[in-house]
């Protein structure tokens, strides 16, 4: 089997069911300002489409983007022309990327202003998952307007779904009490956020990892670092996919095959 279709889980109560591999899209729109080992090129148009083929072959539905991440937003939302409806799109609010640094932004106002701006560039009339992008300030995050505010456009059908992406326990778990799901970093090197995994399992919310791979220098030590680092992830039943960045098809291919790998054992 070559496939991870049969494999796809629910995220926590939203109704949604995700591929146990989502596919992260930092590396089609950004390349400054990025924690990865190597330096690279953008992906043109027709290799980024082929990744994006690819992983849906693969069995892949899921994909991560955000507007902190360049032009990512914007080049799905001409790729994925057509295909909108078979994908399930997580985008982000409260972090911008302007001339090379990072700013944020919770207000109402500008909460409202990204996803009005994340609908037209995805070329959609709903997304499926709104994460907050936190500056790691999480408690201060969710006390202010954002929060508020994305309970407003899920209401008004704009959202499916919303959550955090955080960087503290505490963070996480006030999270999960007030949204759906939360985006966690959780690999061989970083663990420390595990009790925000447990509480989505017994409160039945989302999670999603991200730097499953710690930004790929996982994937430069041991004797099967994708193995060890799935396995890991997927021993935790709260987690419904790990979102893994990659350009380079061989990568996607071998990282489906490894999860594939770990789920049937
Ligand atoms: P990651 O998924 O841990 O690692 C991605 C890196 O690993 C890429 O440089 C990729 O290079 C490399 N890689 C992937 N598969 C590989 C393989 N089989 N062998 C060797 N290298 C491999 O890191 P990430 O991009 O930081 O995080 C993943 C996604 O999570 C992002 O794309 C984004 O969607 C999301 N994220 C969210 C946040 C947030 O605050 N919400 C923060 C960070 C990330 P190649 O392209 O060469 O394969």
């Amino acid at each position: 089997m070559t496939s991870l279709q049969p494999f796809l889980r629910p995220l926590g109560s939203t109704g949604l069911s995700v591929s146990p591999l989502g596919l992260g899209t930092v590396k089609f729109g950004r390349n400054q300002g990025v924690k990865y080992p190597d330096r690279f090129e953008l992906p043109d148009d027709r290799q980024a489409r082929g990744i994006l083929a690819l992983a849906w072959d693969l069995g892949i539905n899921l994909l991560d983007t955000a507007p902190a991440y360049g032009t990512s937003e914007e080049r799905l939302g001409g790729l994925l022309d057509g295909q909108r409806e078979q994908w399930i799109i997580c985008t982000k609010v409260g972090e911008e990327f302007e001339q090379g640094e990072s700013c944020f932004d919770f207000s109402a106002a500008h909460t409202r202003l990204s996803i009005e701006r994340s609908l037209r560039r995805l070329k959609t009339d709903y997304l499926d998952l709104v994460l907050v992008h936190s500056d790691g300030n999480d408690l201060d995050v969710l006390d202010g307007e954002v929060y508020p505010t994305l309970g407003k456009l899920k209401q008004e059908g704009l959202i499916r779904a919303f959550g955090f992406s955080g960087k503290t326990v505490e963070g996480g778990i006030r999270a999960l009490d007030a949204g759906d799901c939360a985006m966690v970093t959780y690999n061989l090197r970083e663990q420390q956020e595990q009790p925000v995994l447990d509480h989505a399992l017994s409160h039945h919310k989302g999670i999603l990892i991200k730097k499953a791979l710690a930004s790929g220098h996982i994937c430069l030590q041991g004797e099967d670092p994708m193995f060890a680092s799935l396995q890991l992830i997927y021993s935790h039943p709260a987690v419904a996919s790990a979102i893994i960045g990659t350009i380079n098809p061989t990568h996607l291919r071998e990282n489906v095959a490894t999860a594939l790998r770990v789920l049937h054992r």
